[in-house]
């Protein structure tokens, strides 16, 4: 059930020495950068002490990554360096990061780590349909799938029909998909007269790359006939294997002998106490082309409490439930686009897809939000349709506090984009003081 029992299961007064002990490699490796250079101080020369004085260090944010663009966070040289991923992001300088062999064949241990934990093993067949690329998604999983010796499908994303012929034909038992394009995929089954429950061999998804609700996660469970795990990474510290739902799907694990993590409150920058959710900041602890100390990752979590029944002994922490830069502000109230998620996969009544739209009226916020719905609704009578949008404001009132236009639609209606899904279009800028 453990790909490195040891280290997956070490007690955590073992996991905190070995923490130090890299944190401080670490730092050593980092002050050979030029944007580290000489600003960690003693603590790049000497190391630190105790786990807790990195709180003294500053943090790293995304736009020092931009602007030491586009090798200022390079320790090593260029001929020990072997790949480059970028982060997803469309303005400014591109987030490089870079890895040496070392760093590749870590995280592929790391994606190992998180498949089998899963129950993944080699008879597996593994369709992978992230992309490949610069994003990390495609590249990382297929790298650790063949460490695991599962056979993989390096399909990547889209031409839905093929992706079903490929699943049926192959026999393909494990997955990793984009949450929102485990949804849209899903329409294409009636079509192809392929029941995804009765008529594949899937038992397994791995889905992240973007925030999704517990509701969502259910649903694909549901609509596939199958369990579906949450996996959560960024390119900065390497891209998925950072934490990773364990068979009991009870928070994710993260890995605590690579990356050491902090939660802060993201206007003061303080650690919050235990338990509470704040923002996730994380040090690599084996990082050699590009370790990153005290990286603001700007995704939002806490640290669960307790053990894990699992027996690893690996801190888990909640699913992300959004980035402390998609808060929404809709007249003074303070809304994550989960939220809405959230709300809607709960109405039965509700399809897959949804945007968020938000204009300037009046000088006012004005919140809708568009949302297809199912088949079955969309061929009952119009009363049936306003009661539905009636029974959608009322449950987004409730949660969000704010009363939204709802808009139906008809079912695989609203744009879909490729990569991870956009679903927040605020327009306020462009209309500020337009009447
Ligand atoms: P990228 O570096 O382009 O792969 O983007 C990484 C970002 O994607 C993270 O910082 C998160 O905001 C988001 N992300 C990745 N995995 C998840 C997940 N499982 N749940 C929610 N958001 C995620
Ligand atoms: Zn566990």
């Amino acid at each position: 059930m453990y790909w490195q029992k040891e280290i997956e299961t070490m007690d955590r007064s073992t996991l905190a020495g070995l923490q130090l002990q890299r944190l401080n490699e670490s730092l050593r490796q980092a002050g050979r950068s030029a944007f580290y250079g000489g600003s960690l101080g003693a603590a790049a020369s000497k190391g630190l002490s105790d786990l807790k004085e990195i709180a003294r260090l500053p943090f790293t944010t995304k736009d020092d990554l931009r602007n030491a663009f586009p090798y200022g966070f390079l320790t090593v040289d260029l001929e020990e360096v072997i790949r480059l991923h970028s982060s997803s992001g469309t303005t400014g300088n591109p987030t490089v990061v870079f890895h040496t062999a070392r760093d590749i064949d870590e995280w592929g241990n790391l994606i190992a780590r998180c498949m089998y934990t899963t129950g993944v093993r080699k008879q597996d067949v593994f369709q992978n349909m992230m992309g490949y690329g610069l994003f990390t998604g495609g590249l990382g999983f297929h790298y650790g799938a063949e460490k695991l010796g599962v056979m993989t499908i390096p399909i990547g994303p889209g031409n839905s029909k093929r992706q079903i012929w490929f699943l049926k034909h192959l026999k393909a038992t494990v997955v990793h998909i984009l949450p929102s394009y485990a949804l849209r995929l899903y329409s294409f089954f009636e079509e192809m007269e392929v029941d995804p429950r009765k008529d594949l061999h899937l038992r397994i998804a791995f889905i992240g790359a973007e925030p999704h609700s517990e509701e969502i996660r259910r649903k694909i469970e549901e609509l596939y006939g199958i369990k579906v795990y949450n996996s959560y990474g960024l390119s900065e510290m390497c891209g998925p294997g950072v934490a990773f739902e364990c068979e009991r799907q009870a928070g994710l694990h993260l890995w605590e002998d690579h990356f050491y993590p902090e939660i802060i409150d993201p206007a003061s920058g303080e650690v919050v106490p235990e338990g509470e959710q704040g923002e996730l900041v994380l040090t690599t602890l084996t990082r050699q082309a590009m370790p990153l100390i005290r990286y603001r990752t700007r995704d939002l979590t806490r640290f669960l409490p307790g053990e894990c029944p699992c027996g690893r002994t690996h801190r888990r922490i909640d699913r992300i439930t959004g980035r402390s830069d998609d808060m929404l502000i809709i007249n003074g109230v303070n809304i994550f686009p989960i939220q809405i998620e959230k709300t809607l996969m709960a109405i039965p009544e509700i399809g897959h897809n949804y945007l968020i739209e938000i204009h300037k009226e009046n000088f006012m916020d004005k919140l809708s939000v568009k949302v297809e719905i199912n088949e079955e609704v969309f061929h009952g009578t119009l009363a049936e349709l306003e009661k539905l949008q009636g029974k959608a404001v009322t449950a987004l009132r409730a949660e969000l506090g704010v009363t939204p236009v709802v808009k139906l639609a008809e079912p695989s209606s609203l744009p879909v984009t490729e990569g991870k899904a956009q679903r927040v279009f605020d327009y306020r800028h462009r209309e500020e003081g337009s009447r």
